[in-house]
């Protein structure tokens, strides 16, 4: 667990100063963060970190989830697609389903709370079952730029009774909601063990567990196994790449549990890459452990980030943390964080080809690779360490209380 005074150094004493300074008038106010899963995908790991660093300033900051069956989170996968572009059937019983976990999750757990942070569509119609005495908060972590209509409309029924609503994007913002709304974006923690410096020796241990030798280039995609973060595609792109250069893929994921859709992905990447001919240089893990991340996003000569729709993507942050060169699509929060040419790529997601592209003069341009991945650190340095998220949070708080 990191102590807050480990941060000083990293971020220097004008905002470490600024943390206590504005976090004073917080000092026991009591808050309460509600999600639907503790582990997988970026919700989880923000409030993971933002929750113990809240506590450390004195803020009495809490972390509840959502208990759902498989049927409640197979309808809410479903509105996480559909929010971001994607069609449904919004049938009655999917409303009463979604509604019921809700329901039965606000009689057993009671909220006497200064502040309510709601994260996500599965716990949002929470706020229809209590009597509201404080401010509540839905952080909508999603890309909202394209949401399906009818589900939208259903869901403004919950929305509308929110104090502020928080977004990663402009881009993201509902012109006809009449609830304020703010841009916030994602953060990540640099001491977390994600991450954190290694020792050569660590790496060295991980790239021996998990298989992964170092005779040719490695190009890597790190994410839950999700159509939205297309492994297929970045399958197709390896194949592009490989008929260049020889090298490695690597796909790491993992399963959330609000993500039933997750198995299904994986049998279909395992699938492909068992019909390749260079199926040995494709590695497949489905393994949920930070320290390979970190050492993946180290070890990786590229990190790809393939996404059809992305709130914000965690992972390019994580991967420019480490100075590894990034090639992402164009579409969501992925733009706030690289800008092409400067310190990353961003290609059209169904520009296979401009992948290729942009993969091949990275492993063939070692030095334009080191000095793009330089950049991405300054980057994420300056705007995406969760110290910033933590004095955001500080801010919205001392507004709404
Ligand atoms: N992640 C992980 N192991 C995996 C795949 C993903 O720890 O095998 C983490 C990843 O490092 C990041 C988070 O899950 O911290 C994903 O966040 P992101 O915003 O990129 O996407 P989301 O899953 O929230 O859509």
């Amino acid at each position: 667990m990191n102590d807050i005074d480990d941060y000083r150094e990293i971020i220097g004493d004008k905002l470490f100063f600024n943390l206590f300074k504005r976090t004073r008038r917080l000092t026991s106010k009591a808050i309460l963060n509600i999600n639907s899963t503790a582990q997988g995908g970026g919700v989880a790991e923000i409030l993971e970190s933002l929750i113990i660093l809240m506590n450390e300033l004195g803020i009495y900051a809490g972390w509840r989830i959502l208990h759902g069956n498989p049927d409640f989170f197979t309808i809410t996968k479903k509105f996480h697609n559909a929010l971001q572009g994607g069609s449904i059937n919004l049938t009655e019983i999917k409303k009463k389903l979604y509604l019921k976990a809700n329901q039965e999750f606000s009689v057993f757990t009671h909220i006497n709370h200064d502040a309510v942070v709601i994260h996500d569509p599965q716990p949002l119609p929470l706020i229809k079952y209590y009597k509201k005495k404080q401010p509540w908060i839905w952080r909508c972590h999603i890309d909202l730029s394209n949401p399906h209509p009818e589900l939208w409309h259903y869901l403004e029924n919950f929305i509308l009774r929110y104090d502020r609503i928080i977004v990663s994007s402009d881009k993201y913002k509902s012109e006809k909601l009449p609830v304020p709304q703010k841009v916030i974006a994602p953060a990540i923690n640099p001491l977390s063990p994600k991450n954190m410096e290694l020792s050569q020796q660590d790496i060295t241990k991980y790239r021996k567990k998990y298989k992964i030798l170092d005779d040719k280039p490695i190009m890597t995609q790190i994410s839950r196994f999700d159509y939205l973060k297309d492994p297929l595609g970045v399958i197709e792109v390896f194949k592009k790449v490989k008929s260049h250069i020889d090298c490695r893929l690597v796909l790491c994921g993992s399963m959330a549990v609000d993500d039933p859709e997750g198995i299904k992905v994986y049998q279909q990447i395992t699938k492909a890459a068992q019909n390749m001919i260079d199926k040995k240089d494709i590695i497949i893990l489905n393994v949920e452990n930070d320290i390979l991340v970190n050492v993946l996003q180290r070890i990786s000569n590229v990190i790809i980030q393939k996404s059809i729709k992305e709130g914000f993507g965690l992972t390019v942050s994580e991967a420019l943390w480490k100075e590894t060169p990034v090639v992402a699509s164009n579409v969501g929060g992925i733009p706030l964080q690289i800008t092409d040419g400067k310190n990353g790529y961003l290609v059209d997601p169904l520009d296979y080809d401009g992948f290729a592209e942009k993969i091949i003069y990275l492993l063939e341009n070692p030095s334009e690779a080191e000095r793009i991945g330089k950049k991405g650190k300054e980057t994420v340095k300056e705007k995406f360490l969760i110290t910033r998220l933590l004095l955001d949070y500080v801010d919205l708080l001392n507004e709404m209380i």
